[in-house]
């Protein structure tokens, strides 16, 4: 028999959050203005803002410095909905990974990083979705081939942190989970605003990494949005023709315009910008294919993260052997490129770049 009570339960919820806001989305600012519709004194936002963001709290009731008056008065006008925890795996590396419900039923992953593989030296990096699957449909990425259900709110991605910062101090952030965070840019960017706010969580700005396919518009907007984030770029081929059979979002909007949306955004903010490459087996690995991404790269201020794909499903895309990749990062080295080899972290179970599918 088909289990009706989940679908009731989730019925309920949805039409118990309609209609009320959001309080983990909201700044404080906002919050002040809506407490004083409600007439209360402008303090109250900070105590407010302070439970929310910083302390994390699941609910009113830990609110233990306001009366319970003002509690349900809270409780009347705002929602506080925390992620439901679906499942958690740990990997043999120690990455863990969440699976978290949404009120809707929907389900999305994060993933936690800990550096040198030791949680106790607290440099903890998590990594956020922002949407649940993504529309834009790159071959070697299994969230993509989820195809697309909706954007997260602001709320739902900030929750991500706060429903683990009880557990964790989390430390540097990356929007480099499900989805494409520059198709979800207003919510994206008011997270940022929320988790890096000084009575919040206060993750600094410079430790919070947007990663893009390459939506040219967006990243010009981007170089307008006045927050200091470091921006990464999906890049993964060297040209065009090799792009555009892995990323369909190449064919919108070609290498070209997109090194030129960088240069323009290096030129407004003075920040350096990361470009992503992964390696794949005899497809981008080529001393060819180096040689032409250090001439697309030449003279900008570009950080290279190298990725050895990570193989999805059939594995219809490989990694290459370490040599390969060796003498690959080699070649950009001898350029004068600034590269690095990202270290892989939980692909045993799943948690690794491009493996999240919310299961
Ligand atoms: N949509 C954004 C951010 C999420 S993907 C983007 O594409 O940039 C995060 C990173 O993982 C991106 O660089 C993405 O290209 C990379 N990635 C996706 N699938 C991968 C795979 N199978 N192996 C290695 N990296 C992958
Ligand atoms: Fe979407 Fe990024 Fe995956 Fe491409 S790599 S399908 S943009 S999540």
């Amino acid at each position: 028999m088909p289990d009706c009570t989940k679908n009731f339960n989730l019925a309920q919820q949805k039409e118990k959050i309609k209609y009320k806001l959001d309080v983990r989305a909201l700044e404080k600012e906002e919050l002040g203005r809506f407490l004083a519709n409600l007439q209360e004194k402008p303090y109250r936002a900070n105590q407010v803002f302070h439970w929310v963001q910083a302390r994390a709290v699941q609910s009113w009731q830990q609110m233990t410095n306001l009366s319970v008056t003002l509690r349900e008065k809270l409780a009347a006008n705002f929602n506080l909905v925390p992620l439901k925890l679906m499942k958690e795996q740990v990997s043999r590396d120690g990455t863990r990974k969440y699976l978290w419900e949404l009120a809707d039923g929907e389900l999305i992953e994060s993933v936690l990083l800990f550096h040198e593989g030791d949680y106790t030296r607290k440099r903890t990096t998590l990594c956020l979705s922002t949407q649940v699957g993504c529309p834009m449909g790159c071959g070697f990425c299994a969230t993509g081939k989820l195809g697309f259900k909706r954007n997260l709110t602001a709320g739902e991605i900030v929750s991500q942190v706060l429903d683990l910062s009880t557990q964790f101090k989390i430390n540097n952030l990356v929007y480099m989970g499900m989805g494409e965070p520059l198709l979800n840019l207003p919510d994206v960017l008011k997270s940022i605003k929320l988790l890096n706010h000084k009575e919040g969580q206060n993750i600094g700005i410079r430790r919070i990494t947007i990663s893009t396919c390459g939506l040219v518009p967006q990243i010009e907007q981007l170089a307008l949005s006045g927050l200091d984030f470091v921006l990464a770029i999906s890049l993964h081929a060297p040209n065009n023709e090799l792009r555009n059979q892995i990323m369909p979002v190449n064919r919108q909007y070609p290498i070209e315009e997109l090194i030129r949306a960088c240069r323009d955004y290096i030129a407004k903010t003075g920040q350096r910008i990361t470009f992503e490459y992964a390696l794949i087996k005899d497809f981008n690995d080529s001393l060819q294919s180096a040689k032409e991404l250090a001439q697309l790269l030449q003279g900008i201020k570009a950080n290279i993260n190298i990725i050895p794909i990570n193989s999805i499903n059939q594995g219809l895309y490989r990694r290459p052997s370490a040599q390969v990749v060796r003498r690959f990062v080699s070649f950009l080295q001898e350029k004068g490129l600034a590269v690095v080899i990202r270290e892989e972290k939980g692909s045993d179970i799943a948690g690794a770049c491009g493996q999240l599918a919310g299961r």
